[in-house]
C-alpha cells in the first residue's frame, strides 16, 4: 500500500526526487544533511526506502538493521558508499543515476580546455594580487589542436561533439570499439593518443586497470607544451609524476577535480597527511583545482532527483529492477494489478538448483500470466504475474515463499 511505504531521503536529495516520490502518496522525510551512524541505524530500523547521496555510509553494519529496507537510492554517480554485495545478499536492490550529469562534466571540461590554452587561470590570479600582466607568449587558441579523449563513454563522446563544434580535432582510446562521432578518430592504444594529443582528457572509471594510468611513463610520451585534464577519479593520475612532469615543462597545464582522497566535507583540504604532496601542486603554474564540482549544476542535480526517483518507484509499485547496481535487471510489461484476482509475485532468492520448480509447485493453483527470472552472481530475481488469486491466497503464497530455505525476500504486490 503507496501510504505504508516510508522513505527516508538525506543529504538535501533534489527536489525534482522528492516531490516525484511525494506524488505517488507515500511518507517522504527528508533531511539536509547526512546522519551520524548511530543515528542513521536508528532511522533505518524503520523504512522501506532510504535515499543518499555520496556521503552516507551504508555498510554491512548499518544494512544489518534494516529489517524493513526495499530499496537504496544513490542520489548521484557513485556506489561505493554502499555495501552492494551485502545489499543484494539482503534482497535490497541499489539504484544510482549514472548518466544525468555527463553534459555537465563535457562543459567544464570545455571551459577547463580554453582556460588553460590562455593561462586565464593565471592572470586572473595576478590581477586579484594587483598585478597587470599582458602576454601572449605561449597562448594559444583551441581552434586546429588536438583532444586526445581517454574514455570514449557517456562524457567522453558528449565532449567529443562539443570539442570538433569548436574547431578542434578530436582522437580517442578505449578498451572497447567505439563508433566515432563526428570526424573523430578511435586509436588503437594509449601511446598513439598521447603522442599526438595536444590536450589529454581523462573520462575511464575507478578500476585496477586505471590506477595511475597516467603516471612517469605516459607523461613522457606526451608532447611537450601539452596539457590534462582529469575530471574522472582522482587514481587516475599520479599526482607526484604530474607535478614533475610540469616542473620540467612537458605539461603546460593541468586541470584537477578530483583527487585520490577526497574528504567527506567543504573545508581545509591540502593540510591533510594524505596529501603530502598539495603544497608542491598549489605552487605550479596554468593549474586549475577545483573540489570534484564536474557534474555539479543545478541541471545535473535536477536530473538525478527525476532519474533515481523515478527507478524506486518503478522499484517500489512495479518491481522493476532496470538499472540496479546489484540485482538482476528485470522488466515486465503489462500489470494488471488494477484487474481484480491479480496479483504479482516478486521473489528474490539465492540461486540455487530446484527454485522454479518449488516456486511454480506453490503458484500451481493459480494462474501464471507471465514469469522471468534471472540471477546475478548468487543472487537470483523471479517475477511472475498471477491470475486466478483472492486476497486470501495472497497470504498464503507468501508464507509458503517466505519458508523455503533459498528465499531472501519475498513481495507479492496486488
Ligand atoms: P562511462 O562508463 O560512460 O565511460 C567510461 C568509458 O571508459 C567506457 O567507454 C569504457 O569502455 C572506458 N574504459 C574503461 N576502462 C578503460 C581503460 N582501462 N582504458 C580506456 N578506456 C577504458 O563513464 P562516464 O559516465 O563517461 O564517466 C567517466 C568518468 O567520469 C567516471 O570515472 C566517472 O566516475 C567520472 N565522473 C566524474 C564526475 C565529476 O564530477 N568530475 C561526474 C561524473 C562522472
Amino acid at each position: 500500500n503507496k501510504p505504508d511505504i516510508k522513505i527516508l531521503l538525506l543529504e538535501n536529495v533534489n527536489q525534482s526526487g522528492r516531490d516525484l516520490l511525494t506524488a505517488q502518496g507515500y511518507q517522504v522525510e527528508a533531511l539536509k544533511t547526512s546522519l551520524p551512524e548511530a543515528e542513521l541505524i536508528e532511522k533505518i530500523r524503520d523504512v522501506h526506502v532510504i535515499g543518499i547521496r555520496s556521503k552516507t555510509k551504508l555498510t554491512e553494519k548499518v544494512l544489518r538493521e534494516a529489517k524493513n529496507l526495499l530499496v537504496i537510492g544513490c542520489f548521484c554517480i557513485g556506489t561505493n558508499q554502499v555495501d552492494l554485495s551485502y545489499a543484494a545478499k539482503s534482497g535490497i536492490a541499489v539504484f544510482n543515476s549514472p548518466f544525468a550529469n555527463s553534459r555537465s562534466v563535457a562543459e567544464l571540461v570545455i571551459a577547463e580546455i580554453i582556460v588553460l590554452a590562455r593561462q586565464l587561470g593565471d592572470r586572473s590570479n595576478e590581477m586579484h594580487r594587483g598585478t597587470w600582466n599582458k602576454v601572449s607568449n605561449k597562448c594559444w587558441e583551441i581552434r586546429g589542436k588536438t583532444l586526445g579523449i581517454v574514455g570514449y563513454g557517456h562524457i567522453g563522446s558528449q565532449l567529443s561533439v562539443l570539442a570538433e563544434m569548436m574547431g578542434m580535432n578530436v582522437i580517442y582510446y578505449d578498451v572497447v570499439t567505439l563508433m566515432a562521432m563526428g570526424t573523430a578518430k578511435q586509436l588503437p592504444t594509449l601511446d598513439d593518443l598521447l603522442a599526438e594529443a595536444d590536450f589529454v582528457t581523462l573520462h575511464v572509471p575507478e578500476t585496477p586497470e586505471t590506477k595511475n594510468m597516467i603516471s612517469s611513463a605516459q607523461f613522457e610520451k606526451m608532447k611537450t607544451g601539452s596539457y590534462l585534464i582529469n575530471a574522472s577519479r582522482g587514481t587516475v593520475v599520479d599526482i607526484p609524476a604530474l607535478i614533475h612532469a610540469m616542473r620540467s615543462g612537458k605539461v603546460a597545464g593541468a586541470a584537477i577535480d578530483v583527487f585520490p582522497h577526497e574528504p567527506a566535507a567543504n573545508g581545509d583540504y591540502f593540510n591533510s597527511q594524505l596529501n603530502s604532496w598539495g603544497e608542491d601542486l598549489r605552487g605550479l603554474s596554468n593549474i586549475i583545482l577545483t573540489p570534484h564540482i564536474g557534474g555539479s549544476t543545478e541541471e545535473a542535480q535536477r536530473a538525478i532527483g527525476v532519474e533515481v526517483g523515478e527507478a524506486l518507484v518503478r522499484y517500489i509499485n512495479q518491481g522493476i529492477t532496470i538499472g540496479s547496481v546489484n540485482l538482476p535487471e528485470i522488466t515486465m510489461r503489462g500489470l494488471t494489478l488494477d484487474e481484480p484476482n491479480h496479483a504479482r509475485v516478486i521473489y528474490i532468492h539465492r540461486n540455487v538448483p530446484g527454485v522454479l520448480r518449488k516456486v511454480n509447485e506453490i503458484l500451481a493453483e493459480h494462474n501464471v500470466d507471465k514469469q522471468i527470472s534471472d540471477s546475478r552472481g548468487d543472487i537470483a530475481y523471479l517475477m511472475a504475474d498471477v491470475s486466478n488469486v483472492k486476497t486470501e491466497h495472497i497470504k498464503q503464497i507468501s508464507e509458503e515463499l517466505e519458508a523455503q530455505s533459498f528465499n531472501i525476500l519475498t513481495r507479492v504486490l496486488y
